[in-house]
């Protein structure tokens, strides 16, 4: 017979949470928009006119198309057109699930000056991917400048997912005063980030590691020339240490678990870890909505480890060789899960298992 505190719905709500600490680290939007209208930053609101002439003679899967390719600033200003494109906007899948699921999101990116960098079509596709950009597990933020979904691991590690200072984007990418001009601002929205809730500048404004790299590379010509042209300017080890590695190429998951891999070496510290990045639903194809799932169970296990508690041979199943206990440990208590792997993820947890040991029974 099936023992009902096994039941998911009960597993999910004694061993996941929503740790505040980790959420209040990146950007937080405290009133989310009450409608569509408000979702957008800056409003331009036009004369209606009663229809949309040559427009009105295009076939709506065309009209669907060129609506994907407008960015959430644009299509709001289409749906003021008239009252038929207005009646198309509020019609159009990818434009509802935005206004819907993320309108956090929406507001984030005008108040960071980012609204109109990415379509319609491109936000829509993160929202309905549950995977981090560049890792296998499930992504519970966006990266704003780039718009790729991510998990807590690949912002802390990937440099691609890290903001920098205007002069540290010269510094690091061999740039000057003029190519800076061609890289998007972010304004950095006034508050507390990351796990020490350290507070942002003022007026702080950064431009995207991904976006100087490739920038860099188009103005020195090679990622040679472009290695010469940073040490070059870095004349300190701490620095080269640095542009190195905002240089390298990320890691790349064959398939593994990046936190499982041995250790990198020393990671440079990110000054505005969070500052970009925001908790970001994902949409099934279903329509199921997920926020993500953080485990107590390994919650408990790195309190464990941290006050020496934690058994020898349970350290050796979780943490492999060659990686240091902490990093994987703070790595598992900080990761988001879907909901599926969530309950896949607690049957071998051994946290999960202290808090709630039916799951050993019922799983053995
Ligand atoms: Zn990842
Ligand atoms: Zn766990």
């Amino acid at each position: 017979m099936s023992n009902p505190s096994l039941e998911p719905e009960i597993l999910i709500s004694r061993l996941s949470h929503r740790p505040r600490h980790l959420l209040r680290a990146m950007i937080t939007i405290t009133s989310p928009p009450q409608s569509p209208d408000s979702t957008l930053a800056d409003r331009v609101w036009t004369n209606r006119v009663s229809s949309l002439t040559s427009l009105d003679r295009l076939p709506p899967e065309i009209m669907s198309t060129l609506l994907d390719m407008l960015d959430i600033q644009s299509i709001s200003r289409f749906a003021r057109v008239s009252f038929r494109g207005d009646t198309f906007v509020q019609s159009h899948r990818a434009y509802r699930d935005l206004v819907a699921f993320a309108p956090q999101v929406l507001l984030a990116l005008g108040r960071v000056g980012l609204i109109d960098l990415h379509s319609v079509a491109e936000l829509h596709t993160a929202l309905r991917t549950e995977r981090c950009a560049t890792c296998i597990e499930y992504g519970a933020f966006l990266f704003l400048p780039t718009c790729e979904r991510c998990c807590w691991e690949c912002l802390r590690y990937n440099p691609s997912l890290r903001m920098l200072l205007p002069k540290e984007a010269k510094r690091y990418f061999g740039l000057s005063e003029r190519h800076l001009q061609r890289l998007r601002t972010f304004y950095v929205i006034p508050g507390k980030y990351g796990i020490s809730a350290n507070p942002a500048p003022e007026h702080c404004r950064l431009v995207s590691v991904k976006a100087a790299r490739a920038l860099g590379l188009v103005v020195q010509g090679s990622a040679e020339k472009l290695a010469h042209a940073m040490a070059r300017r870095c004349k300190s080890t701490r620095l080269l240490v640095k542009g190195r590695y905002l240089q390298g190429e990320p890691a790349v998951s064959q398939g593994q678990d990046l936190l499982l891999l041995p250790s990198q070496g020393n990671i440079p510290t990110d000054n505005f870890f969070g500052v970009a990045s925001i908790l970001f639903s994902s949409l099934s194809k279903s329509g199921r909505v997920e926020d993500g799932l953080w485990c107590r169970g390994c919650e408990v296990t790195l309190r464990q480890y941290d006050s020496l508690r934690l058994p020898r041979d349970v350290l050796a199943t979780v943490v492999p060789p060659n990686c240091e206990p902490q990093r994987v440990l703070l790595g598992l208590e900080r990761r988001a899960w879907s909901k599926e792997s969530f309950l896949d993820h607690i049957k071998h947890c051994y946290g999960a298992r202290q808090l709630v040991p039916e799951l050993a029974t019922g799983n053995d």
